[in-house]
């Protein structure tokens, strides 16, 4: 049989973490927290599987978790999603994204994407039949040249990825790319898939921009998004997304069919949860302290960065070290280092090497300090 995906081999993140546990390495690759999630929710989830919520969930999600999400929509952005006609639960951010392209793009349609992209865009796009028009942003500022993008919006552009804040660079986008985007799409039938599972993740007093703050956008607009990252459980696979009735009609079309509902205990645990107020509020201040820890015990290493603004990822350049491919530096600092990192060149455009490696500093102190003094020895 034919390949439906021939250049598509295991994704990075299941490379790097299993090279990790066979050298025993600090693994700073995946991104994962390797610290517990909260024990009053874990509490809730399991109330939730002891007080009856062990079948089914309603196939757009628990009632009680949308009308959390909704909530949310409107305490951060004064932005309103209808529970019960604009927000379904995923199984991770994910699914959604999955099942938002496959309701959408036909053979032949145009999706445009940023590269570096997170590596599950481009399979969905061409899994469905389209052609990914990718656009290469550069180290170390990843930004974004609007004409660029203008010279590539046609009649055959159905839909544009966005993912602010950004993995794997750890950028973020401003306002004024935001109102970019929205005048390009202006007038258009172009679908925004906004990537937003790192929204309570942002540093330095900076604002979040999501596509529901602009209301053109919005119109246009599916939000992804992962309590994955916000809960601190990657490993929990609950997401959701919200769009305007008329996107999300079509997207349960398909949701219904791909995973018809998400695990139940999990979703009424995180609503149950949500109901406490401030429960991600506090994040970019836990992730800002894990990321101003990690920079400044290598501020004497030979690697150059630029602080992260967004995502627990941080990208280091280590053109200083090696000329190596980042690619085989990763794997050698993983085998004689005992330290694994994700090699930015999987999410580039003709695997474009930049002699950058992203590190992720979900992780308790303890292993920060560990894998600074690795960096430094380097
Ligand atoms: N998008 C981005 C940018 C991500 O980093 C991730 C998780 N690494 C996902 C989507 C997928 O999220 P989930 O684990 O909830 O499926
Ligand atoms: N999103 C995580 C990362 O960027 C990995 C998720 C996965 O392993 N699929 O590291």
């Amino acid at each position: 049989h034919q390949s439906k995906l021939p250049n598509v081999g295991t994704t990075i993140f299941t490379v790097m973490s299993a090279l990790a546990n066979e050298y025993k390495a600090l693994n700073l690759s995946q991104g994962f927290p390797n610290y517990p999630s909260s024990q009053r929710l874990n509490d809730l989830v399991t109330n939730a599987m002891n007080n009856g919520y062990n079948q089914y969930a309603p196939m757009a999600g628990n009632l009680d978790l949308r009308f959390a999400i909704s909530n949310k929509y409107q305490l951060l952005y004064n932005s309103t999603y209808h529970p019960e006609k604009e927000i379904t639960v995923t199984a991770g951010a994910t699914q959604g994204i999955y099942t938002i392209v496959s309701a959408f793009i036909r053979p032949k349609d145009e999706v445009i994407i940023f590269k570096p992209a997170y590596d599950c865009y481009q399979p969905a796009i061409e899994l469905n039949g389209g052609k990914t028009i990718a656009i290469q942003l550069s180290a170390p500022d990843y930004k974004v040249d609007w004409n660029e993008v203008a010279s590539h919006i046609s009649s055959k552009t159905k839909m544009i990825i966005i993912n602010t804040p950004h993995n794997p660079s750890g950028t973020i986008w401003t306002k004024n790319d935001m109102l970019q985007l929205q005048k390009l799409t202006r007038g258009t039938n172009i679908i925004v898939l906004s990537d937003e599972v790192y929204e309570h993740i942002i540093f330095d007093n900076e604002q979040h921009q999501s596509v529901c703050l602009f209301e053109d956008l919005k119109q246009r607009s599916f939000i992804t998004a992962s309590f994955g990252k916000t809960f601190h459980n990657t490993g929990w696979k609950v997401g959701y997304c919200c769009a305007p009735e008329h996107l999300m009609v079509e997207f349960r079309k398909v949701h219904q069919f791909n995973v018809f509902s998400v695990n139940h205990p999990m979703q009424k645990g995180i609503a149950d949860y949500m109901q406490d107020s401030g429960t991600y509020l506090d994040l970019n201040t836990f992730f800002q302290q894990k990321r101003d820890l990690f920079l400044s015990l290598i501020s004497e290493s030979r690697f150059k960065f630029k602080p992260s603004k967004g995502t627990y990822f941080q990208v280091l350049d280590y053109s200083d070290i090696t000329d190596e491919h980042d690619v085989d530096f990763a794997k050698r600092l993983t085998k004689d280092y005992q330290l694994a990192s994700i090699p930015l060149s999987v999410f580039n455009e003709k695997d474009k090497d930049d002699n950058v490696l992203r590190f992720c500093f979900a992780k308790t102190d303890e292993t920060l300090i560990k894998a600074s003094e690795i960096l430094c020895r380097i």
